[in-house]
């Protein structure tokens, strides 16, 4: 400042234009650079967007949620007391809306969906907690409870049905809290849908149209004691099934049964096991409000054992004769303990036979499938039935498993303490030795399941009776 007041004022009006001149200059460019930016984009910004829109497009898309879960599947989980954690745990963030979706369609709180825990820690899966003994008799305490401590549930209140006695029906009913009765997603059949006798019939001009059963049986018991201890005599159990039709079949008298339930059992050279599994099962099945008939399907002959095979042999008999939507594979020698276990389909596969006792009331392991299961006519037909070329004993159900992973699907599952069931003990069965090929064949059943199932089943009938209990079915397998 000091310096240009000493300045000749010729010069000072000279440094004045200029810093007026560039002050001009200043303005002209700022308003340059702003016009600029109100123009519209050039043809190379139109083409770079849209590359960027197109690459965003190109994105491979996520892979099926089946194909997921099938990989997954691989990952074997660890089991734990009645925890029944399953080979889909391993699920993508994105998709753990829809498992926990699948999980409220089955029947409840002590409901266990592959992948999740059986219970929430704190919540008590039975309230039953009834003590319905005989008179004079102390309540079974079990002590093999296959429960976590925080977990506990009520052990006591197992109903007395022995064979020869009575069921004792409290009057009280088992309460079958947290259950959130919910059909089949798959084949639930809605209130609309016509009564059905058994047979097919539909009512009948004039008949009274029932109401659909409610989704949780009011019958229900809970714990139920089972003791093979006296043998049973068959007269015993048509007496305390009177409303029993031939076949073994049975309807709700009140009501539309939810599902029409075909039981299928693989049998040969079991009469006394038979006769527990039609004593006990009966009044269960028909406490559970099902449409159901009971099919034994006896291997003829002397050829090896093949469970798989007589269950598809089942599956394609009892569809001959009703338009039954569940199939029930049972063992004949395995009874439930608890009636809440209920013998129906679930939006997946079901395990049924989770606790048995001949294994301390625990999963042996968690691909566990054997014993009793359930499937809807659409999850059967998903993975072509049961293979057919397992001959002996062990493996078909491994199978059975790898199916239904292979094709997305999960294993449900009651939780330990209503899956808890009996098994009658008995030795190894002449002609059902062990399978050595099951190892190998389990490792490719992705391989072989669309040629080997239900689609490729051969057998031929000897024999269909209907029985006053069941449906009798003998057949000749052919062998390995
Ligand atoms: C067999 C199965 C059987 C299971 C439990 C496995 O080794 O492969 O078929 O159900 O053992 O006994």
């Amino acid at each position: 400042m000091l310096g240009s007041c000493s300045l000749p004022s010729s010069l000072r009006r000279l440094s004045c234009e200029l810093v007026w001149l560039l002050c001009v200059l200043q303005v002209s460019a700022i308003l340059f650079f702003y016009a600029r930016s109100l123009d519209p984009p050039s043809a190379s910004d139109q083409d770079q967007q849209e590359n960027m829109a197109e690459k965003t497009q190109e994105r491979p898309a996520e892979p099926p949620r089946g194909e997921e879960a099938g990989e997954s599947g691989d990952k074997a989980q660890k089991s734990g007391g009645n925890e029944v954690e399953s080979r889909d745990k391993a699920q993508k963030p994105g998709e753990k809306a829809e498992e926990s979706g699948e999980k409220a369609e089955e029947s409840g709180g002590n409901e266990v969906e592959s992948g999740e825990k059986a219970q929430k820690p704190g919540e008590k899966a039975e309230e039953s907690g009834e003590k319905a003994q005989k008179p004079g008799e102390n309540a079974e305490e079990s002590g093999e409870n296959a429960q976590k401590p925080e977990e506990k549930a009520e052990e006591s209140g197992e109903k007395a049905q022995k064979p020869g006695e009575k069921a004792e029906v409290s009057g009280e009913k088992a309460e079958v809290s947290g259950e959130k009765a919910e059909v089949s997603g798959e084949k639930a059949e809605e209130s609309g849908e016509k009564a059905q006798k058994p047979g097919g019939n539909e009512v009948e001009p004039g008949e009274k149209k029932l109401q659909e059963c409610p989704k949780i049986s009011p019958l229900l018991m809970g714990p139920l004691r089972v003791e093979f201890s006296s043998p049973v005599k068959e007269e015993l159990i048509k007496k305390e099934n009177p409303r029993l039709q031939p076949g073994g079949r049975f309807r709700p008298k009140d009501c539309v049964a939810q599902q029409k339930v075909a039981i299928i059992i693989p049998f040969r050279n079991r009469e006394e096991h038979l006769k527990y599994w039609l004593y006990y099962l009966h009044p269960i099945l028909q406490r559970q409000q099902l449409d159901y008939g009971v099919y034994v399907i006896n291997q003829d002959g002397d050829a090896t054992f093949n469970r798989a095979k007589l269950l598809n042999v089942g599956y394609t008999e009892a569809l001959k004769e009703y338009d039954y939507d569940c199939f029930v594979f049972s063992d004949v020698d395995l009874i439930p303990m608890d009636d809440r276990n209920t013998y129906r389909c679930f939006s997946q596969p079901r395990h049924l036979s989770v606790s048995v006792d001949k294994f301390g009331f625990k999963l042996p392991y968690i691909e566990c499938f054997g014993g009793v299961s359930s499937m809807s006519k659409d999850q059967f037909l998903k993975i072509n039935g049961f293979p057919n070329n397992y001959w002996g004993w062990g493996g078909e159900d491994d199978d059975i498993f790898n199916r239904v992973t292979s094709k997305g699907m999960t294993i449900s599952r009651p939780s330990g303490e209503i899956g808890k069931c009996r098994m009658i003990r008995h030795s190894r069965d002449k002609k059902n030795e062990p399978n050595p090929q099951r190892f190998h064949r389990i490792t490719h059943t992705k391989e072989t399941m669309s040629s080997d199932g239900i689609s490729s089943l051969s057998y031929s009938l000897v024999k269909t009776e209907k029985l006053d209990l069941y449906t009798w079915i003998s057949v000749d397998l052919g062998g390995p």
